[in-house]
């Protein structure tokens, strides 16, 4: 149970302490933040409401203990990694839990998420050894007029203190994708969960506490993203910010200081479907990449553009799976379960009713409940709807029928975002020069957009972010290049 056995010391009363300084603390401000179980729409847990005080004296430990973890052997840093993993690993259930009531993942999709995360920061330990353990020897003469009088030494060294505002989608894995990468480096972290979340994270926090991590090292500061969110962002001796989430991120590049951003955002990911295209490998993909967690992660397939001749048979396909699809409580491991929020239902219904009254095609009838909205397809979805361009956040999917691939790939460019696409053809040469064409992070061929595997490159382009992740980008973009160059005298003589 959540705030139980190992994890009893988070708890104190009915409110979730916050961490910093090495221990578990309340909050002075007397405050608490609710959080609302999206099934019951009832508050389930409580966390601490920080004061910028507790924060600030959060950032400045940990200024204070990255100095020493930097001068902290490599192989030290990676072994107390993988002592966390182990120890997240092994406690998969009650965080697990903690997800299905804040933020209704599918109990198994709970538990993938919590492995994972394990697997993300053993990964990162065993890389980060590897990747840091090397540097760069340059000599000076390949350079035009010098002579071979400099030796280059170049290392890469931390940056100082990270900052970490994961979403509240993937509260622990997109959590430790910050918080790994930073540690190995030799960056001392403090994390802002987001509030839908903030507890499971918390319980993850206690992981990295019990494997032994220096005091002051890692915090975790909890409150609303709206109140401490901008006293964190702007904070003096915040040396990099790490943040995943919505259009918040584009307002926090404009006020951030002049430090590596890494800004993974909105997407609208568009699935490219060619006549050639195995219509039943397209129909499983783009159930599973449009309806999976109800829609509610950055690399749902959010529009299929599809090819009219091929339209029907394939929309038939998918309704023939959304049919199939088991809707109801996280606790019972249905596919599709409550949204978010209250408000994140009324934006989705938005959507749907501004492409109702536009004349779109129903496949499904629209059916809601408090949070849980029954999995939609929209077929005939014109430009003039909202829904052709706006990212729902929730299990509900527009299909465009194009005339041309050159269609298709206008209408995925038109858009502001350009997280990943994907396109689905026999025909390989083709496959390429689309993914070549299509203005996104990256592009699957015959599969549905992806995260993972957590070490592959992961970018945005235009507002779905700044910088590359997987797990060694992360490492590389929260290091800089230190460099040391040896001067020896100017030779008075050559060997023969
Ligand atoms: P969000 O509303 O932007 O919130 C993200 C985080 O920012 C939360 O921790 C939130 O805290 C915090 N926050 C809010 N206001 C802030 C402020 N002024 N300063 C600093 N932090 C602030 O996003 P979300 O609703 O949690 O997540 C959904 C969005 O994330 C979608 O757009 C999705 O596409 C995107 N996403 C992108 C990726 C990717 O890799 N590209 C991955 C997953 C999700 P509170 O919860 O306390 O408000």
């Amino acid at each position: 149970m959540a705030g139980s056995g190992i994890f009893a010391e988070i708890i104190g009363g009915d409110v979730f302490n916050y961490y910093s300084d090495g221990q578990w603390n309340k909050s002075s401000s007397g405050k608490f933040v609710p959080i609302i179980n999206p099934t019951s729409r009832k508050i389930h847990f409580k966390v601490q409401a920080c004061t910028q005080e507790e924060v600030n004296k959060a950032i400045e430990s940990a200024k204070v203990a990255q100095k020493l973890w930097a001068k902290t052997p490599l192989w030290k840093r990676a072994e107390l990694l993988h002592k966390a993993a182990a120890i997240l690993k092994e406690h998969k259930a009650p965080i697990a839990e903690c997800l299905v009531k804040e933020i209704a993942k599918p109990a198994k999709d709970a538990v993938t998420e919590v492995v994972r995360s394990g697997d993300l920061v053993s990964y990162c330990a065993e890389e980060g050894v590897r990747f840091l353990g090397e540097g760069k020897f340059l000599v000076s003469d390949s350079f035009p007029g010098n002579e071979r009088t400099k030796y280059c030494l170049t290392s890469k060294i931390p940056l100082g203190v990270v900052l970490a505002i994961p979403p509240f989608n993937y509260p622990v894995n997109l959590a430790v994708s910050k918080i790994a990468p930073a540690l190995i480096s030799g960056n001392s972290i403090v994390l802002k969960p987001p509030t839908q979340g903030a507890v499971a994270a918390l319980h993850m926090v206690h992981c990295f506490h019990l494997a032994g991590f220096p005091k002051g090292l890692i915090s975790c500061v909890t409150g609303k993203g709206s109140e401490i969110g901008d006293f964190l962002t702007m904070h003096p001796s915040v040396n990099c910010i790490s943040f995943t989430g919505g259009d918040t991120g584009i307002a926090i590049s404009k006020k951030s200081a002049m430090i590596p951003l890494q800004m993974e955002l909105g997407g609208k990911d568009a699935c490219i479907v060619l006549e050639d295209a195995d219509l039943d490998l397209v129909a499983a993909n783009i159930v599973k990449g449009g309806f999976s967690y109800s829609g509610q992660r950055c690399t749902a397939v959010k529009v299929a553009l599809v090819m009219k001749s091929v339209a029907d048979t394939l929309v038939k396909k998918i309704n023939d799976k959304v049919a199939k699809l088991t809707v109801g409580p996280p606790e019972d491991d249905c596919d599709i379960t409550p949204v978010i929020t209250e408000s994140s239902a009324n934006f989705i219904e938005g959507l749907v009713m501004d492409a109702k009254k536009k004349g779109a095609t129903f496949c499904q009838e629209y059916r809601r409940e408090g949070n849980l909205i029954w999995p939609l397809l929209l077929d005939n979805v014109r430009p003039d709807m909202r829904i052709a361009w706006e990212e729902p956040f929730g299990p509900v999917l527009p299909v465009i029928r194009i005339n041309s691939v050159e269609e298709g790939i206008l209408h995925c460019n038109a858009s502001n975002f350009g997280l990943q696409g994907c396109v689905f053809t026999k025909d390989i040469n083709k496959a390429i020069l689309i993914s070549n064409a299509m203005e996104t992070g990256t592009v699957q061929i015959n599969s549905a957009p992806a995260r993972g595997p957590d070490h592959f490159p992961f970018q945005g382009l235009k507002d779905s972010g700044i910088g590359s992740q997987g797990i060694t980008n992360s490492i590389n973009m929260m290091t800089k290049v230190k460099t040391t160059v040896i001067n020896l005298p100017t030779p008075s003589y050559t060997m023969g």
